[in-house]
């Protein structure tokens, strides 16, 4: 292999490790592991770029990454509340391949293909089966509802790794959506700077510039993944005027820590990318492994507000099962109410007092917005004492 390969996508594409004899010539295989790879059958596929897997530790199987992408007999365990499509994607389709469960917003599924597949991954139902292409016929299906469809101002397009198309149909893309007048800003999803950074290519960076408002929303887990080649990636976008976000799961034994969170997050400003969101695992068949508590979650937030930059601190959700959307959670710094006091505490533990305007305010009562006589009366008084 030359120097050449390695940093060509397309090469990386074409070399993923998927087999259990390609997994076998590059790593130890645990029995759990290597018992996943022999049964096959669960529904997500498996793959590996090179690169990706040459940040694996060959040896050891509780590697954070290595457990994110190996697959293991645990995910054929089926636990209570677990589903195939814990988020009722499908239930909120009017097209295929596109949801629009918020007013607003959709979600636009570019392609079912990774060149990696994260054995957590909330579309494994769809992702790897070649059922949701990007081809003209779906698309233009797609479009063809947002374009009567005037409340939509936002698309977000994921997948699949939208950045596995070629450059001539996401251009087509993005400018086939560019051209609806009421769609005011476009995202995309990808986990290329991740998992192939090699994929960002300033011929891609050209491209898409063109596209503007164009932001981006990452998925970065794990300080490791901050390679230079990460950093490189990240970079160009960056410099290509995209705004850059990371969307984060949280995972038991890969990321569920206040340490590892806070290097991974520390990681991601130093390459330009706000943690945007830290998402509860979805209750997907299989994912029990993965999953830890709420409290969990919580304990992570905390453990960044205040301690470290704001803009460090992301938004931690769950993803209401059934459809009902990203719903946030946050610690409670609320102490409660003292009088006309609110007492609140600090990162650091502390009480303090602030004095509520909205319950102190002796005239207003329990009503938050003065009436139009109130604010009439209040006009005329100010007029005759001036004049
Ligand atoms: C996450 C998501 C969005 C985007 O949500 P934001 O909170 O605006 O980032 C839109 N549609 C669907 C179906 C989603 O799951």
């Amino acid at each position: 292999m030359l120097a050449a390969e390695w940093n060509d996508w397309r090469w990386q594409s074409r070399n993923r490790i998927r087999t259990l004899e390609q997994f076998e010539r590059v790593m130890v295989l645990s029995d759990v592991e290597r018992a996943a790879l022999v049964q096959g059958g669960t529904p997500l596929p498996t793959g590996v770029t090179p690169y990706y897997m040459s940040l694996i530790d060959p040896l050891d199987p509780n590697q954070p990454l290595r457990k994110t992408v190996v697959p293991s007999t645990a995910e054929f365990v089926r636990t209570a509340g677990e589903a195939d499509d814990p988020l009722g994607e499908d239930d909120h389709s009017p097209v295929p391949g596109l949801v629009h469960r918020y007013p607003d917003r959709v979600l636009l599924l570019a392609l079912d293909f990774c060149t990696t597949y994260c054995r957590y991954c909330t579309r494994s139902r769809v992702v790897g089966h070649g059922e949701i292409v990007a081809n003209e016929t779906r698309l233009e299906q797609a479009f063809d509802y947002l374009r009567r469809t005037p409340q939509v101002r936002d698309v977000l397009i994921s997948g699949g790794d939208p950045l596995a198309l070629s450059e001539e149909r996401l251009d087509w893309i993005l400018g086939s959506l560019r051209g609806i007048p009421h769609i005011e800003f476009v995202r995309i999803g990808t986990k290329m700077p991740a998992v192939l950074p090699q994929r960002i290519t300033p011929s891609l960076c050209r491209m898409l510039r063109k596209h503007h408002p164009l932001w981006m929303s990452l998925h970065f887990l794990h300080p490791d993944e901050c390679t230079p080649e990460a950093e490189r990636a990240c970079a160009r976008l960056a410099d290509a005027g995209i705004p850059l976000g990371s969307q984060t799961v949280l995972l038991k034994g890969v990321n569920d820590d206040v340490d590892t969170m806070t290097r991974l997050v520390h990681r991601l400003l130093r390459m330009r990318v706000r943690p945007y969101y830290l998402y509860q695992c979805d209750p997907l068949s299989g994912s029990a492994h993965f999953r830890t508590s709420v409290d969990k979650g919580l304990e992570i937030i905390e453990g960044l507000r205040g301690h470290t930059s704001g803009y460090a601190v992301p938004t931690y959700v769950i993803d209401a099962p059934g459809g009902g959307g990203k719903v946030p959670l946050q610690p409670n710094y609320l102490v409660g109410r003292d009088g006309d006091d609110v007492v609140v505490r600090n990162f650091e533990g502390k009480s303090f007092r602030y004095p509520d305007p909205l319950t102190a305010g002796p005239s207003l009562g329990g009503d938050r917005r003065p009436s139009p006589a109130r604010l009439s009366e209040a006009a005329e008084a100010a007029t005759c004492s001036s004049g």
